[in-house]
């Protein structure tokens, strides 16, 4: 039965904006693009739900379709939503270890050194590169050694002093692979009289969405919705998120695409630079040293669809001798899992191309992003530092 709330595909005037705007439909013809295969297709697939195009699949969920859309088309989530109807037919090893970032990363932590020291091997590359089909030419995160939850234990005691907090959504990047981020995002509310306070999350669901496991994301999706709203009905703090794309995972592809309602929490979601700028604006912005630099910001796909980006470029403006060089905004092609797998590496280099000639062009000290991913995506591409806008401005911080 067709569902009032997913008729969206209705409203499209077939301006065909969207398919221009797609970073996959421009690099490859494997892909029909975002009016093909969301709301043409979709008329097709209500009538008999067989009728659908494998190559669904070469979408990488960036959004900037959405964001083109002149008539609000849920045109990504009608592709995620038919992505994930083949997707539960065909198990693959490689999409269910990438999906389960809580239990994947917990072991790793345990025994990161000889973890990151495998995953950087020859013989480990061609492994996984044959049998599970993870691209040898990819370079594979590291983690670090145990989790951020475990030195935040013995932070907590510190954080009750301050007159107002905040829930801090720290997402399984922070957890897993970068402890410093989330030090850096204490160290910054902190110096603005915030404490930092954490939930028992668990991984947002993206990488199980881009997985096709649409049902244990929406497992996840309701466990998060239920501990952030526990932990804020008292105190009516706001919920502050480091990475993009679980930001927008929260506030957007819950209801969106999972159907699971947010509206305890949604209005107190704030991806973490719209959060600081307010308050830098409101209060005294702390004492921050210069740090005379030229930085390169790209802004993330989630975060301009968010709506946010505006902010940690407004935010980044304030930190003293910082010669900000704002990027074209485009998709970096890494888009979460999807540039890990073999079949879409190419791709995922191609549509990244111009992105990172135009950092070269720059030759900057540093560059800033606020996705994880990206992050891994120009670090592979580029012989830059890539840094989290947090990061830099805690260095800036005296
Ligand atoms: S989400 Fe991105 S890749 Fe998918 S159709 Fe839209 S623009 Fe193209
Ligand atoms: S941009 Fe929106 S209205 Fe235009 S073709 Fe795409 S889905 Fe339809």
């Amino acid at each position: 039965m067709i569902k009032l709330e997913n008729i969206s595909f209705d409203h499209c005037i077939k301006c065909t904006i969207c398919t221009v705007y797609c970073p996959v439909a421009r690099v490859t013809n494997m892909y029909p693009g975002p009016k093909h295969s969301g709301p043409d297709a979709e008329r097709l697939r209500i009538k008999n739900p067989g009728l659908i195009d494998p190559s669904v699949k070469y979408c990488n969920n960036c959004k900037r379709c959405e964001i083109a859309c002149p008539s609000d088309v849920n045109i990504a989530t009608i592709i995620r939503n038919a992505d994930s109807k083949i997707s539960i037919k065909k198990i693959r090893i490689r999409d269910y270890i990438m999906s389960r970032t809580d239990f994947v990363g917990n072991l790793a932590t345990k025994v990161s050194t000889i973890i990151n020291a495998l995953n950087s091997s020859l013989p480990v590359k061609v492994f996984l590169d044959l049998f599970l089909k993870i691209s040898i030419k990819k370079t594979l995160p590291e983690y670090a050694y145990g989790t951020f939850r475990q030195w935040y234990k013995h932070q907590s005691k510190y954080q009750t002093s301050y007159k107002e907090n905040v829930v801090f959504f720290h997402g399984c990047y922070v957890n897993f692979n970068d402890h410093e981020l989330g030090k850096d995002a204490i160290k910054l509310l902190n110096s603005i009289n915030i404490g930092v306070f954490i939930t028992k999350e668990k991984c947002c669901g993206v990488p199980m969405i881009a997985n096709g496991y649409i049902k244990r994301a929406r497992k996840n999706a309701k466990h998060n919705i239920k501990t952030l709203t526990e932990a804020t009905k008292n105190k009516k703090s706001k919920i502050v998120v480091t990475s993009s794309t679980c930001a927008f995972a929260l506030k957007q592809e819950y209801p969106e695409l999972l159907g699971v309602k947010n509206d305890t929490i949604a209005d107190r979601i704030e991806y973490i630079t719209t959060y600081i700028y307010r308050k830098f604006r409101k209060c005294d912005t702390p004492p921050m040293k210069p740090l005379n630099i030229t930085a390169a910001y790209h802004p993330p796909c989630h975060l301009e669809r968010l709506g946010s980006a505006v902010y940690t470029k407004e935010l980044l403006k304030i930190i003293p001798g910082l010669n900000l060089k704002v990027l074209h905004s485009e998709c970096c092609g890494i888009s979460g899992t999807y540039g890990f797998k073999k079949e879409y590496y190419p791709i995922s280099q191609k549509i990244g191309e111009n992105l990172f000639r135009q950092i070269d062009s720059i030759n900057p000290d540093i560059v800033i992003t606020d996705c994880e991913t990206c992050k891994w995506q120009i670090e592979m591409n580029t012989s830059f530092e890539v840094v989290h806008p947090v990061t830099l401005l805690a260095r800036s911080i005296l």
